[in-house]
């Protein structure tokens, strides 16, 4: 049952990575994890990145207490509500559990969850060991469901089945399966959405929602940031889905299109030129004038707004060079951010990008970027010093490769504390492109030190 859902998963046909590339056979999306390579996240991590911006919800990993303990509680995914999903809860499996199975510790974990927490419902993650030993989390779960009265859900991606891109798949399927449809929203507006691929984090989305809620759009379901349970349970009621920056869940657009008849489009919150081609895709589809007008004020006033704000960043970060190494269509939508700033992107990565990422990158870099497909932080050193680069945007651990070539840089990754999403994200992004690029310790690192130093 998993290895069918795994190669259906691998090879969504909504993923351009997919298509026909030539004569050449089709590509996984997911690549499978090769032995002796190292490789991202396991799926149960991708799994739970997905899932447990549900803040209401308890997200108990049964398995050993490291598959928890290695990756609870690094992703900065917001609530502006409950705080239930940032305890970890696993059910610490030992030998004992491996030799004699760990079902019953599960089901009483489960019951003790309900009775202390009372969750709007509990994500049960099943890990290699219990996958590997062969218990049936799914029956477990039924159980708990039926005994408790509550939705308890099992997320079945053990972390041997690949990667974390596959993970975040197989959460969106455990969305479907048992979410998506058991519920009925209160109201539902003529501009009802659903965002998919989203997870707040450090709180980007509540600079996009206010825009949304100006223009009478009703965000009906988040997936998942800064979500409650019930508001995903609703998500088929809505007229539009927005796949946000991310080809992980686009398994969960084209099934809501193909189970519910919702058409999905592909957007991005960074930089100006996409938050208003978001806005106005949205507006085209619902083909309202009295929208389109609302959207096109909106966008008039925020770029009036933004060219006052973003002026004296400007005139700083003009013609800087930067080398942009990040992961998936991350590579495009920042480039285009850091474009309106007047940065020049010299050189990009286009590490676990799609053949449409791809093409957005080479048409956004123009003929001399550079594309990187991951060669490591030597590589990196060298793209830096061969483009002349004066700034690394990248993820958190690359940080020292920028150190190495002296030179500034800022953090774009998941685990980022600062949001840069919408408008007002831009002018964030401005200021700390701004702060990390003149900040007065590059001057100093780059002077030799006093042994380099020829005394007299
Ligand atoms: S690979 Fe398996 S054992 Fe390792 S963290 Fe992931 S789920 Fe746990």
């Amino acid at each position: 049952m998993l290895q069918a859902k795994i190669n259906q998963l691998l090879t969504e046909p909504a993923c351009a990575h997919n298509h026909h590339h030539g004569d050449k056979k089709n590509r996984s999306c997911s690549q499978q994890a090769k032995p002796g390579a190292a490789q991202g996240g396991c799926a149960f991590d991708g799994a739970s990145i997905t899932l447990v911006p549900i803040t209401d919800a308890a997200h108990l990993v049964h398995g050993p207490i490291a598959c928890a303990g290695n990756s609870w509680g690094t992703r900065g995914s917001l609530s502006s509500g409950p705080l239930l999903f940032k305890t970890g809860f696993t059910t610490d499996l030992s030998e004992q559990d491996i030799i004699f199975g760990g079902e019953k510790r599960l089901y009483q974990a489960i019951k003790e969850i309900a009775q202390n927490h009372r969750p709007a419902a509990i994500f049960v993650y099943c890990t290699c060991v219990p996958a590997l030993t062969g218990e049936d989390v799914e029956a477990v779960c039924q159980t708990a469901r039926e005994k408790l009265g509550l939705p308890v859900i099992p997320v079945l991606a053990p972390g041997f089945v690949g990667s974390k891109n596959l993970g975040n798949r197989l959460a969106g399927e455990a969305l479907l399966d048992y979410v998506i449809g058991t519920g009925e929203p209160p109201t539902v507006g003529q501009f009802a959405i659903n965002l998919i691929g989203e997870y707040n984090i450090a709180g980007e989305l509540w600079d996009v929602l206010p825009l949304f809620a100006q223009l009478g759009i009703q965000v009906l379901a988040k997936m998942t940031g800064d979500a409650r349970y019930e508001e995903i349970t609703y998500a088929h009621r809505a007229h539009l889905n927005l796949v946000i920056c991310a080809k992980a869940l686009l398994n969960v657009a084209r099934k809501m299109q193909e189970r519910y008849g919702i058409p999905y489009i592909e957007c991005s919150f960074y930089g100006i030129r996409d938050m208003n081609d978001c806005l106005r895709q949205i507006a085209r589809h619902f083909q309202s004038e009295e929208l389109t007008a609302k959207v096109e004020a909106l966008i008039a006033a925020e770029t009036q707004k933004l060219e006052q704000e973003l002026a004296p960043y400007r005139a700083k970060l003009q013609g800087k060079r930067v080398v942009l190494y990040t992961g998936g269509v991350k590579s495009w939508s920042v480039i285009s951010a850091a474009q309106d700033l007047g940065i020049k992107v010299v050189a990009t990565s286009t590490r676990k990008s799609t053949a449409e990422d791809k093409a957005r990158i080479k048409e956004l870099l123009g003929e001399d970027g550079i594309m990187m497909e991951g060669e490591g932080a030597q590589a990196l050193l060298d793209v830096i010093q061969r483009t002349k680069a004066d700034m690394l945007i990248a993820g958190g651990r690359n940080q020292y490769t920028a150190l190495k070539a002296k030179i500034p840089f800022l953090d774009i990754n998941q685990e980022r504390h600062i949001g840069y999403a919408g408008y007002k994200g831009m002018v964030t992004l401005a200021r700390e492109l701004t702060n990390a690029m003149y900040s007065p310790i590059w001057r100093q690192i780059r002077q030799p030190a006093p042994w380099e130093v020829d005394y007299e």
